[in-house]
């Protein structure tokens, strides 16, 4: 049994995974009666389970090649799969690093794993003394890390990175979803070098793709088989998957709409450091920013009178507020609104 295998919950390992008539019949020519599809239309066949258009493009894209690719219902797919391939319900534990992205513990919580939760430092970076020790844990699989991180916005060192994983012997998921917004390199090139890592990303954030729902995992190949025999079959609309491919055909696009965000959210941290109700404005490598203000409950309520909405951190991060780098005109009506707002 292999490292990976071990990792493995024993009634997945065990799996005989779902045979669907795709999987049966890979070719695309043919007279298709192995489906029960009705012969009319345009959306009547089933989409390709296993993504291969997409993922192909995506390798180029990305640079990782195709068998270490899987694809999810977005992210958030990506997550509850990690729980749900990797960890005993009831018995095993996962770590994440807080404050931090909402819907880890939801999936851990879903799939009855407990969870550890260790506080980011005051500059929010890896608290490493904190984490090291727990990593001997049996029963801890998993250990997440945000990088960019929500709500911070900032991102993690590298070097704290490397050495969890190269300190834990479960799974290391690296959610890398603001990644395209940050001057960090990318993770992704890692898997090789490290079976135990999963770097996630998403079309959600830099590929404007929210409303598709794909994100992606890289990860060993033998891990990438995992999660294409867990998923269910047809994750991933045709209508998504189509869209998605078209979407990377647009590079130069989307390269000017990151670059335009960068400029603006250094606009933004420039004139929000000017604000009288601002306390605070922390550094952000992501499409948002983490604002620390006089009253977080009060500014947010004026601000959604005035119809700009924000996301209230406060009972995340005592009197912070995350805002989201829009276009350059709503980022000029949140600013002079914030202006307006007198304490
Ligand atoms: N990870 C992080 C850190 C996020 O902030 C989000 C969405 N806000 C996701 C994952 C989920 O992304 P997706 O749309 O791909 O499910």
């Amino acid at each position: 049994m292999s490292e990976v295998d071990k990792l493995v919950r024993k009634n997945v390992r065990e799996l005989i995974p779902y045979s669907s008539a795709r999987d049966e019949y890979e070719g695309d020519m043919g007279i298709f009666l192995d489906a029960n599809e009705n012969p009319y239309g345009t959306m009547n066949r089933y989409p390709d389970p296993h993504h291969k258009k997409l993922r192909n493009a995506i390798s180029r894209f990305k640079n990782v090649p195709q068998e270490n690719i899987f694809l999810g219902n977005g992210s958030d797919e990506v997550i509850d799969l990690c729980f749900r391939i990797f960890c005993n319900p009831g018995t095993d534990k996962a770590l994440i690093m807080t404050p931090t992205y909402g819907m880890y513990e939801v999936a851990a919580a879903v799939n009855d794993v407990e969870v550890v939760r260790v506080p980011l430092d005051e500059t929010f970076n890896i608290s490493i003394p904190s984490v090291i020790p727990l990593l001997h844990d049996e029963r801890l699989k998993l250990v997440f890390i945000c990088s960019p991180n929500n709500p911070t916005g900032n991102s993690m060192e590298s070097n704290d990175i490397e050495l969890i994983i190269n300190s834990f012997k479960g799974i290391v998921l690296i959610d890398e979803a603001y990644i395209d917004f940050s001057l960090h390199p990318s993770l992704s090139q890692k898997i090789m070098r490290y079976p135990n890592l999963i770097v996630m990303q998403t079309f959600s954030k830099a590929l404007g793709m929210a409303a598709a729902r794909i994100g992606i995992a890289f990860a060993s190949s033998e891990i990438i088989k995992y999660f294409y025999r867990v998923k269910s079959p047809y994750n991933i609309s045709a209508l998504n998957q189509e869209k998605a491919f078209l979407k990377l055909a647009e590079r130069g696009t989307i390269a000017n709409q990151v670059r335009t965000i960068l400029q603006e959210r250094e606009r933004l941290i420039d004139r929000l450091n000017k604000i009288v109700s601002v306390e605070k404005v922390f550094p952000s490598d992501a499409n948002f920013v983490l604002v620390r203000v006089k009253d977080a409950d009060l500014i947010y309520s004026r601000l959604l009178e005035r119809g700009v909405i924000v996301r209230n951190r406060n009972r995340i991060i005592r009197n912070c507020l995350r805002i989201t780098v829009g276009a350059p005109e709503e980022n000029s009506k949140l600013l002079n609104e914030l202006e307006k707002i007198d304490l």
